[in-house]
C-alpha cells in the first residue's frame, strides 16, 4: 500500500510505507510447516524419536508443567483482554495477510487448549470462552503457526500488559519436542554444537587453518600481524562469537574487525575450539536442559584457558542469552576479573576503546557505504549495552557514525525498540520456510527502501548473524546487491589505522620526499 507525503522536501509523492495492514488472507500460510527432525536428531537432545502413542497426555503434562515453572507463560496465558493493540504489530502478519500470523491469534492457538483443561469456565462451558479440545489437527496447527513467528517480541512492546507472544511460541515448540515433533533446523543444529562445538560442524583442525588463513590475509592487507588466535591458555579475553563469522561474508569481515580491535588495544585474547559458538539454538526451541547444556560449554572453555575476560561477538539471540541467562544458566563467573561485567559486547569493547581515544580511524575509507542500521531484535527488546537505558540502541550507531561519513536511520517506528524482524530470526532461517522469509522481511526491507530514496543509502549494518545471512538472501530480491547487508565491525575494521600501518598519508609523504 502506497500512501502521499505532502511534505517530502522534493514535493508530494507516494512512498510505500512498511507498516501498511494488508487485507486479510484467511488460510493463507497454513499447512506451511518446516521439515521434522529425524529421531537421531530428537534423542540427542533428550526427546522422543517421533511422537508418542500418548502423546495428547505428554503435551498436556507439560503445558501444567510450563505453567507451574514459568508464571510468566501463566499469567500470558490468563490475561489477555482481546484489545487488539497487537493485531498489525508482527511482521508475518504484515508480509502474509495470515489472520493466523496476528500476534493474538498465535497466542490463542495455545491459549484455547489451555483453557479447555485447566480452567473452569473451559472445563464446563467449552463454547463460552473459545476453548478447545487437543486434537492431532490442532498439534499440526501447532506446529506451523509456531513456525511462523520468530520469537522477536515486537508485539510485547505494544500489549498494555506486555503479553510476550515469543514466550508462548518456546513453550508450544517445547511441548512438540517432548511429545516427539521438533523442527529438524534448530534441532540438527544443536546436536552439532554438542558434538562438534558449533553449528557449523567445523573441527578444531579446520577452525585454526581457517583463523591462519586470515591471518595471512591481514597481513597482506595491512602489512601488519595481527593474530586470531585459538585455544590460547593465559588469554586475557575469551571471545565466543557465531560460528559464521569463520565462513561467510559479511560475518568474516566482522571477525576481521574484532581482531584489528583487539589488535591495537593491546590485549591478549583467544577463541576457543570448545565453545566456538556463541549461537544458543536452545532459546529458539524454548528448552532450558538444551540452553544450559550449551551455554555450560562457554564456562568450561573460560575456566580450561584461564582467561579473565568473556566478550561476545556479533550475534543477537547469543547476546540475549548471554545478557539475561548466562549466570543462571552457568554461573557463578567469580573466577573471572570483577572489574568487566560479564559477559560484555564487542560494541561496549570498542566502543569504550573510541570513547577514551584509544582508535585511530580514517572515515573516508567508508565513503562507498551510505550506511543505515538494523536493530537486531534480541538486541533490541531482550537485552542491553553499556550502563544507560537505550545503550543497545546508542553505542552500535555511535560506532558507525565514528568510522562512517554517511549514516541515516531508518523510520522511527521501524528502528529501536519497535525494530521489524529480519524475517529469518527465532529458528527460521532454513531454505524450507524461504516463502516465509521472504514475506516476513517485507516490512524491513520496504523501511530501507524508504530511506534508500530519501537518503540514498546503498547499506544496512546488522550485529546479528541470522540477520546478516538472511538479509544476504533477501537484498537481491528487493533490488539491492548481495553484499549490502555489512557487520558493523566490518566498518570498524575498514577504517581503522593500525600503529605503524602505512596509510594513503604516509605513502603521499615518502612520495614527496626528495630522493
Ligand atoms: S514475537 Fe514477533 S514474530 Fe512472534 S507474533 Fe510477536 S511480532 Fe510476530
Ligand atoms: S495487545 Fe495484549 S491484551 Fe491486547 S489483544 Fe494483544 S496480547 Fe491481548
Amino acid at each position: 500500500m502506497a500512501s502521499l507525503d505532502m511534505d517530502h522536501p522534493d514535493g508530494p509523492r507516494f512512498v510505500a510505507d512498511p507498516l501498511a495492514v494488508p487485507s486479510l488472507k484467511c488460510g493463507a500460510m497454513e499447512g506451511l510447516k518446516p521439515f521434522v527432525a529425524a529421531p537421531e536428531h530428537q534423542e540427542k537432545l533428550g526427546f522422543p524419536g517421533e511422537l508418542v502413542p500418548d502423546w495428547k497426555e505428554k503435551a498436556l503434562e507439560k503445558m501444567a508443567d510450563l505453567a507451574k515453572k514459568n508464571r510468566a507463560f501463566q499469567v500470558y496465558l490468563d490475561t489477555c483482554v482481546k484489545c487488539g493493540a497487537c493485531t498489525d504489530k508482527c511482521h508475518y502478519f504484515l508480509g502474509t495477510g495470515d489472520p493466523k500470523n496476528m500476534p493474538v491469534a498465535r497466542q490463542d492457538l495455545l491459549r484455547s487448549v489451555y483453557r479447555r483443561y485447566f480452567t473452569f469456565a473451559g472445563k464446563y462451558f467449552p463454547w463460552l470462552v473459545g476453548a478447545r479440545d487437543l486434537t492431532e489437527d490442532v498439534l499440526q496447527e501447532w506446529y506451523s503457526y509456531y513456525h511462523q513467528c520468530s520469537e522477536c517480541r515486537r508485539c510485547s512492546v505494544f500489549c498494555p500488559y506486555g503479553i510476550d507472544t515469543a514466550e508462548i511460541t518456546m513453550a508450544a515448540r517445547d511441548i512438540l519436542d517432548h511429545v516427539g515433533v521438533g523442527q529438524k533446523y534448530s534441532n540438527e543444529i544443536i546436536g552439532k554444537v554438542k558434538d562438534i562445538g558449533n553449528n557449523l560442524g567445523l573441527n578444531p583442525k579446520a577452525l585454526r587453518a581457517t583463523l591462519e588463513d586470515l591471518e595471512e590475509d591481514l597481513e597482506d592487507d595491512t602489512g601488519i600481524s595481527v593474530r586470531l588466535p585459538l585455544d590460547e591458555k593465559g588469554a586475557d579475553i575469551l571471545l565466543i562469537t557465531p560460528s559464521a563469522d569463520f565462513f561467510a561474508e559479511p560475518h568474516i569481515d566482522g571477525l576481521l574487525g574484532y581482531a584489528k580491535v583487539f589488535h591495537e588495544a593491546g590485549v591478549s585474547w583467544t577463541i576457543s575450539s570448545y565453545a566456538s559458538e556463541a549461537a544458543n539454538f536452545g532459546l529458539f526451541i524454548g528448552n532450558y536442559e538444551n540452553m544450559r547444556e550449551i551455554s555450560l560449554r562457554i564456562r568450561q572453555a573460560a575456566l580450561d584457558l584461564g582467561v579473565k575476560r568473556i566478550i561476545f561477538g556479533e550475534c543477537g539471540h547469543a547476546w540475549r542469552v548471554a545478557y539475561s541467562y548466562l549466570n543462571t544458566l552457568a554461573g557463578p563467573f567469580d573466577f573471572l576479573d570483577q572489574n568487566y561485567p560479564v559477559p560484555q559486547h564487542i560494541c561496549e569493547f570498542t566502543w569504550d576503546l573510541i570513547q577514551k581515544d584509544k582508535l585511530k580511524f580514517d572515515k573516508s575509507k567508508n565513503d562507498e557505504f551510505r550506511l543505515t542500521f538494523h536493530d537486531s531484535c534480541n538486541v533490541a527488546r531482550a537485552s542491553r549495552m553499556g550502563d544507560m537505558p537505550g545503550g543497545q540502541f546508542e553505542i552500535p550507531r555511535a560506532i558507525l557514525k565514528s568510522v562512517c561519513n554517511h549514516f541515516y536511520d531508518m523510520e522511527r517506528d521501524t528502528i529501536m525498540e519497535s525494530t521489524l524482524c529480519c524475517g529469518g530470526g527465532g529458528g527460521l532461517l532454513t531454505d524450507d520456510l524461504l516463502e516465509l522469509r521472504k514475506k516476513g522481511a517485507t516490512p524491513r526491507m520496504t523501511a530501507l527502501q524508504q530511506v534508500t530514496q530519501d537518503h540514498g543509502v546503498t547499506h544496512m549494518a546488522a550485529i546479528c548473524a541470522i540477520c546478516k545471512t538472511q538479509f544476504s538472501k533477501m537484498m537481491p530480491e528487493f533490488g539491492y546487491e548481495m553484499d549490502s547487508i555489512v557487520s558493523v565491525h566490518q566498518m570498524v575494521g575498514n577504517a581503522i589505522i593500525l600503529t605503524g600501518q602505512e596509510t594513503d598519508d604516509t605513502e603521499d609523504e615518502e612520495q614527496a620526499v626528495p630522493a
